[in-house]
């Protein structure tokens, strides 16, 4: 029998955040009006409008860049390594004192829980930008040369809106780039708030600039011609799209797509922190995570006790109001995302799988999707193959470690797979033969600076994160 406990509310206070009501773009060091109209960014626990956020069109994109062309050749790439590795350093400390505001902020204009936020965006934010203030005195030992390329166009998702920040700034500014940032149109505030740190720690105008704005914007930044290189994180479709955008420039690309990983039980592993790992592999930040482990291969001889002690976990997780420090699962992003998670699990339920959701109440207003677990899913099931990128785990079974392996290559994409066996004993004789650029063993979901992430296949080319995240902005060891 579960026991569910009844929790005080602890919710975290919000007066420590000063949102503004309208907010203009960050360019060339200074926050200015758009040429192009605005859009509301909204609270998704509450549907609350939070500001009014200025939309940049292809005047302003196009301004960005000139300033971030000057700031590139009379200031940045003049400094030494060193020299901007203090910025970077003065950056990281201001994230690490700013951190609560961060945290709150991201959390409002999210909907991820605060001890998401507080615990793992915001430390890891700060710890890039540390760990890239390291490498840029040190570049000529990095193996991929020490010449920058030039101004780098960067356009992002809402997971993690200040994580993909720092995974695409710190690298491109240690290497000795400028950038034009562009955040997701449904988080754009803690990226105009690290506009502010910028500021704060006296960055030379242009050298960071942010413009906000939804697909055109984007669009704007990747086609612009004085665009040296185009970073890009988000959807496959729209990653397609840019890499037929850029083709036949000489632009370098990257390209950080979704996916659909599959996180592989045996029978002999930890039964009690395999089930720990789906769950952090499914439900943290509600599932909206790139790598997420969303299909959940089980050895045949567990699964009946496998999704007995997963249901009853599932059952005990919070889901409710970001703030409250209680909150094991907060609020979908948006209602479009709500709307296309909606579709696919009601797809999954007419195809033939079994759905069960944790019993939680939902709060009435805001945007929510209760902890949900397909069974009986097949291959061929839509909700086996697309990404749903939201709380919904799908199950298969598998006998052998070679059905494990072939079901879970069998997907177009290629991010990330975890494996739990007693002590990780499988995890060299499976990492090697799993098409997916992340693997995790007896673990999941753990980021670090130091340790390189991307994709295989339709989950995008190139790396960000360690050593191997320098290449993307540096021109090559010949250069
Ligand atoms: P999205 O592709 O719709 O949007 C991403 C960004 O691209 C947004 O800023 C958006 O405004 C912009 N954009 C939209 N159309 C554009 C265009 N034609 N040209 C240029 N920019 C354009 O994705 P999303 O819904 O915001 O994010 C969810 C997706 O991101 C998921 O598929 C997820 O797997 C992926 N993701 C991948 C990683 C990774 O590291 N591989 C990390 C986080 C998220």
């Amino acid at each position: 029998m579960t026991t569910i406990f009844e929790y005080a509310p602890a919710p975290e206070s919000r007066a420590i955040v000063d949102i503004k009501p309208s907010y203009g773009l960050f360019i060339n060091g200074e926050f200015v009006d758009g040429h192009g109209s605005s859009f509301k960014t909204v609270n998704p626990a509450t549907e609350e409008v939070l500001a009014e956020v200025a939309e940049a069109d292809d005047a302003d994109v196009d301004e960005a860049v000139r300033a971030a062309r000057r700031a590139y050749t009379r200031v940045w790439s003049r400094m030494s390594g060193a020299e901007r590795a203090k910025y970077l350093y003065r950056i990281a400390r201001i994230i690490q004192e700013r951190g609560r505001e961060l945290a709150v902020l991201e959390s409002i204009d999210n909907g991820k829980p605060i001890k998401e936020s507080r615990d793992v965006d915001i430390p890891v934010v700060a710890a890039h930008f540390f760990y890239y203030a390291g490498w840029a005195d040190k570049l000529e030992h990095s193996g991929y040369g020490s010449t920058p390329l030039g101004v780098a166009g960067q356009v992002i998702p809402w997971n993690f809106p200040l994580l993909m920040l720092a995974w695409k700034i710190a690298p491109a500014l240690a290497c000795g780039n400028t950038v034009v940032l562009k955040p997701a149109e449904t988080t754009p505030l803690t990226a105009l708030l690290f506009a502010e740190i910028c500021q704060q720690a006296d960055l030379p105008p242009g050298v960071v600039n942010i413009v906000t704005g939804a697909g055109d914007t984007g669009r704007a930044i990747v086609s612009h011609p004085d665009v040296d290189k185009v970073a890009f994180t988000g959807s496959t479709e729209v990653g397609k799209a840019i890499a037929r955008a850029v083709a036949g420039t000489d632009k370098k690309v990257t390209l950080e797509l979704g996916g659909k990983a599959a996180n592989i039980v045996f029978d002999d592993a930890p039964l009690d922190q395999a089930i720990e790992g789906i769950v952090n592999g499914i439900f943290f930040n509600q599932g909206h995570v790139c790598c997420a482990g969303s299909r959940l291969l089980v050895q045949e001889s567990v699964a009946d006790e496998v999704m007995e002690r997963l249901k009853r976990r599932m059952a005990t997780l919070r889901v409710g109001d970001p703030l409250d420090k209680n909150t094991d699962v907060g609020a979908i992003n948006s209602a479009e995302q709500l709307a296309k998670i909606r579709e696919l699990s009601d797809i999954g339920e007419a195809e033939g799988a079994e759905r069960w959701s944790a019993p939680c109440d939902l709060p009435t207003n805001g945007y929510w999707f209760a902890p949900t677990v397909f069974t009986g899913v097949s291959q061929a099931h839509r909700i086996a193959r697309e990404e749903i990128f939201g709380p919904v785990l799908s199950v298969l079974t598998f006998r052998t470690p070679s059905e494990a392996i072939e079901k879970a290559n069998n997907t177009p994409f290629g991010l990330s797979a975890g494996v739990w066996t007693d002590k990780g004993s499988r995890i060299l004789s499976m990492a090697n033969r799993l098409r997916a650029g992340v693997v995790w063993a007896n673990t999941f979901n753990k980021f670090d600076p130091t340790s390189p992430f991307g994709g295989y296949k339709e989950s995008g080319y190139g790396r960000e994160g360690g050593r191997h995240g320098l290449e993307a902005y540096l021109k090559g060891a010949d250069a």
